[in-house]
């Protein structure tokens, strides 16, 4: 069960969204992100202009789909793969860095060191994250959401991780650089997740302490269009520390799953692992939760009855294969997860609340 007893628990009540829910058979399901003005004393001084008096964006699955197609293309282009360190990797930076620049954000690559083992295939010794801030919002205080950059090199990787990169392109783009917020948003693309997390091992290990205390949260996207998809949230269960998350973990979980609720669909709360790129910001403290729509696990009747789909085959058939592509997704989670995604980043961005205690 979900505890709320840490410091996220105590804020004020999200003053922050609405949310539109799709009509059977009616338009494609929007999520409006109603950042409400925060009163004039509390807005940023670098605010841009004077936004009306809420900023409503139209987040959607639609709208991460030219993503998909963008990063199929680039995988397609270069020897069926996005892997860092390769060509296929460094198109999917430029991609990411295009968009986020265009859409007024402070947009940063910073380079981490290859281990000796992976720099065998091209010679090179660094590699980069793409990292990218609103201009507006608390610097002091920061959410962090991140999404594995890399694919596999044996496939694209449009469900793993492209998914999940494309679901934050498409919020990042709606929110745009300067949203009235008042807590920054830094969105996360790490580099060589699929090879030992070196990409956001290195970027937390780097920070200093002062900078890794400013980050309120970190919420990890990684896979969400699983062709037979589940509804998994990671953090706020199991024993251990490393299962549970640190404090405020619990928070995270709740929000998540709130969201997703609010797509119409409820979601299950699972122990984190050690799997993908929250690893590092739980070992620093960070409350920390996560998304996915599952990989090898086999989806059980009882999940079946309750998220559709085939019981008794995996959550992604296509898991760390060349089939991995933009024909295999599962659309619907897709846009379930893009919108809960866009709900908890906003209701994140606005929240009081401090980090739990430790
Ligand atoms: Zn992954």
């Amino acid at each position: 069960m979900l505890r709320s007893s840490d410091g996220l628990g105590e804020q004020e009540h999200p003053r922050v969204l609405a949310l539109e829910l799709p009509e059977p058979g009616g338009p494609p399901a929007r999520v409006v992100l109603e950042l409400v003005q925060p009163s004039a004393a509390d807005l940023p001084s670098h605010s841009d202009g004077s936004p009306p008096s809420r900023r409503a964006a139209g987040v959607s699955g639609a709208g991460a789909t030219p993503h998909l197609e963008a990063l199929q293309r680039i995988a397609d282009e270069n020897g069926g793969n996005r892997a860092s360190p390769g060509p296929g990797y460094d198109a999917s930076v430029q991609y990411a860095v295009d968009l986020l620049e265009a859409a007024g954000y402070d947009v940063s690559t910073p380079a981490y060191p290859l281990p000796k083992r992976l720099r065998r295939r091209s010679g090179e010794s660094h590699c980069r994250n793409v990292l990218a801030q609103t201009r507006t919002g608390d610097p002091r205080r920061v959410v962090v959401v991140g999404a594995h950059l890399d694919s596999v090199r044996k496939g694209p990787g449009i469900n793993d991780n492209g998914s999940g990169v494309s679901a934050l392109l498409e919020i990042a783009t709606r929110l745009g650089g300067s949203p009235p917020v008042r807590n920054a948003v830094r969105f996360a693309f790490w580099g060589s997740e699929e090879d030992d997390l070196e990409g956001s091992l290195h970027y937390v290990k780097t920070l200093s302490r002062s900078d890794r205390d400013d980050i309120l949260v970190y919420i990890n996207v990684d896979m969400i269009a699983s062709s037979n998809a589940g509804y998994f949230v990671l953090g706020g269960e199991g024993k251990s520390r490393k299962k549970f998350g640190p404090p405020g973990s619990a928070q995270v979980a709740c929000v998540l799953v709130e969201q997703l609720a609010a797509t119409g669909v409820v979601a299950r709360t699972v122990p984190l692992d050690r799997e993908s790129d929250y690893a590092a910001f739980i070992d620093a403290g960070v409350p920390s939760g996560g998304v996915m729509t599952g990989d090898r696990g086999k989806k059980t009747g009882k999940q079946a009855r309750r998220w559709g789909g085939q019981a008794g085959e995996r959550f992604d058939p296509q898991y760390h294969t060349p089939r991995d592509r933009l024909d295999k997704l599962d659309h619907t989670a897709l846009d379930r997860f893009t919108r809960a995604l866009a709900g908890a980043v906003a209701h994140f961005a606005m929240s009081t609340g401090s980090r739990g205690p430790g």
